[in-house]
């Protein structure tokens, strides 16, 4: 992971709500319905949470957030947030038809206990599927069915796809054609985002 090789803490946004929801916390129960039916959770509520979590000291030197800013009202909360702090920013963006990223998607699980993912060509072909790191049986995420992921492309085009455009009048952002192996794409980001810091 890009993250463990520069030594940011990687901060996802779909992670923490992931695991409010199984913690059953007042966070999950709030975000839970939209996350099973592909909407994007309220912008207050993600906020609260990617502020609190990058205030902590091991955020001081850097950060890299994956899956926020997810709306422009997203962006200019963060541009707010962290005005004072003289940010290097760059924004990645993983460039993916719609048809393979639904074809990735469905075949994509993961480990319910040490949140390794497997994509369909990595898992086993035969008998259980099981994690290679801990044995534990793996799970597919709710929102990976068709119908939930139809609404999340739809979601994503309407809501996100318009950043792109919002970062690159900062001259922030870096598209990266993922149409390719997964080492490719990884060195790619990897090299784009040494060049940044
Ligand atoms: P992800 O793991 O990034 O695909 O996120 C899974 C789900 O969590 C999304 O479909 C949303 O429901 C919710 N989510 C994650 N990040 C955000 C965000 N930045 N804003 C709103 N909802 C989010």
């Amino acid at each position: 992971m890009v993250g463990a090789a520069l030594r940011f803490p990687v901060v996802s946004t779909g992670d923490i709500l992931r695991e409010a929801v199984r913690n059953k916390t007042q966070l999950g129960a709030q975000a839970q319905g939209y996350m099973e039916s592909g909407a994007l959770v309220p912008d207050s509520l993600v906020d609260a949470i990617v502020e609190e979590r990058l205030r902590r000291n091991d955020c001081s030197a850097g950060f890299i957030l994956d899956g926020y800013p997810r709306t422009i009202l997203q962006a200019e909360f963060l541009s707010r947030a962290f005005r004072d702090e003289k940010l290097k920013t760059v924004v990645v963006g993983i460039s993916v038809d719609d048809d393979i990223l639904v074809q990735r998607i469905s075949g994509r699980r993961s480990c319910p206990k040490c949140g390794k993912v497997f994509s369909a060509a990595s898992l086993p072909s035969r008998g259980e599927l099981t994690c290679d790191d801990c044995g534990t049986p793996l799970v597919q995420r709710k929102d990976d069915t068709a119908e939930v992921m139809k609404e999340r492309l739809e979601v994503y085009h309407r809501q996100t796809q318009p950043l792109i455009d919002h970062y690159r009048k900062q001259g922030w952002y870096v598209s990266v054609e993922g149409n390719r192996p997964v080492e490719e794409v990884y060195g790619f980001i990897l090299g784009i985002v040494k060049g940044h810091i």
